[in-house]
């Protein structure tokens, strides 16, 4: 039967705009704790979901999805969310030495937009707020994570716990440009605030650092700034490296947004995924010398938990420092101090 009336119109409507969709599925998990590289700062991660949302354009991460046969732009919309973690991860950390450090949120985001839903972020951390005495960090660059400060802050008795939120700048208008569907710079700064309070290890990492868009002094130093004010303990950050699947994405965005910088983007990447090491020196350089501006530590702070696993044994061994705090060495890979957390 031939259409009529507002039927008709309807079918003949010229599409303005598609909502974006976004497909979530949940993938079978065998392992949930993954072995990382020699020479990384943590020997285990945990990445609760495959895929995120938040769509960052300099997300080396989306390689990931080509594994699954996807493209690099499926990264943002095909999240695959990891099986209910508990009974897993607590048969993995039985036979896991709690020397290792492990770090949630390495590949993507674990407090992506899927986590309101899905909570396998939380279900994680329930796990650990039983436990004690790992070394454990967590990455994220949204305000998602202060729904968790209950569990966050326990967490953060019973384990060396380090949190660090990634703000790449605290320019809005970048920030959006660069990372669309993220939180806010200022939401994140005010999530650092939250944690703090909460007795939470924090820092900030304007991660990565972008050559010609995010790399300048005054950048980077408004970064930090910002980090200190607001009660951020440490503050160090890397520079953009792009896998060839990050490439399909970041470079057409380069042209399109800072054509004046594509030329010099495309030489610097054309034969391998790092920049070179004259820049990453230079840069290394100038992130030490603002860090230090504004008295932040880098990479992790170590610090005696106030539930520790080996608490007798600790009291036997514990070394006390000059100003007569017990302090302890962790296993921690790259410590910047050993301190004693500071409660806010
Ligand atoms: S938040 Fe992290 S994982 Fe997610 S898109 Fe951005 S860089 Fe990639």
């Amino acid at each position: 039967m031939p259409l009529v009336g507002i039927a008709r119109l309807a079918s003949q409507s010229e599409l303005l705009e598609a909502k974006r969709a976004v497909e979530y599925f949940e993938i079978p998990t065998r392992s949930l704790l993954n072995r990382t590289k020699p020479n990384m700062p943590f020997r285990w991660t945990i990445n609760p979901y495959r895929g995120c949302e938040f769509g960052c354009k300099y997300c080396y991460a989306r390689y990931a999805h080509e594994f699954m046969e996807l493209d690099a732009y499926a990264f943002e919309d095909k999240i695959y969310v990891k099986e209910p973690p508990e009974f897993l991860l607590r048969q993995e950390l039985a036979r896991t030495p709690k020397a290792d450090p492990i770090a949630i949120g390495t590949a993507t985001d674990p407090y992506q937009p899927a986590e309101r839903r899905f909570r396998r972020t939380r279900a994680i951390l329930e796990v650990f707020a039983r436990e004690k005495g790992w070394h454990l960090g967590l990455i994220t660059k949204s305000d998602l994570i202060v729904r968790d400060l209950d569990l966050l802050g326990e967490i953060a008795r019973r384990n060396v716990f380090n949190v660090h939120l990634t703000v790449t700048t605290v320019d809005e208008k970048l920030a959006r440009l660069l990372e669309p569907r993220a939180p806010r710079p200022q939401l994140r700064l005010q999530a650092v605030r939250k944690l703090r309070s909460a007795g939470v290890c924090v820092g900030v990492n304007p991660n990565p650092i972008m050559p010609g868009i995010t790399d300048s002094e005054r950048a980077l130093d408004s970064v930090a700034r910002a980090a200190h004010e607001h009660g951020a303990l440490t503050f160090g950050g890397g520079p953009l490296y792009l896998p060839s699947a990050a490439q399909k994405v970041f470079l057409p965005f380069v042209e399109r947004e800072f054509p004046h910088l594509a030329a010099r983007y495309h030489k610097a990447f054309e034969a391998n995924i790092h920049l070179s090491r004259a820049y990453k020196d230079a840069l290394a350089e100038r992130v030490r010398r603002i860090r230090e501006r504004y008295g932040l530590a880098s990479g992790i702070i170590e610090y005696r938990p106030e539930l520790w696993a080996e608490e007798e044994q600790m009291d036997l061994f514990g070394v006390a420092d000059e100003e007569g705090r017990d302090t302890l060495k962790t296993g921690c890979n790259s410590p910047s101090s050993t301190t004693t957390c500071p409660k806010s």
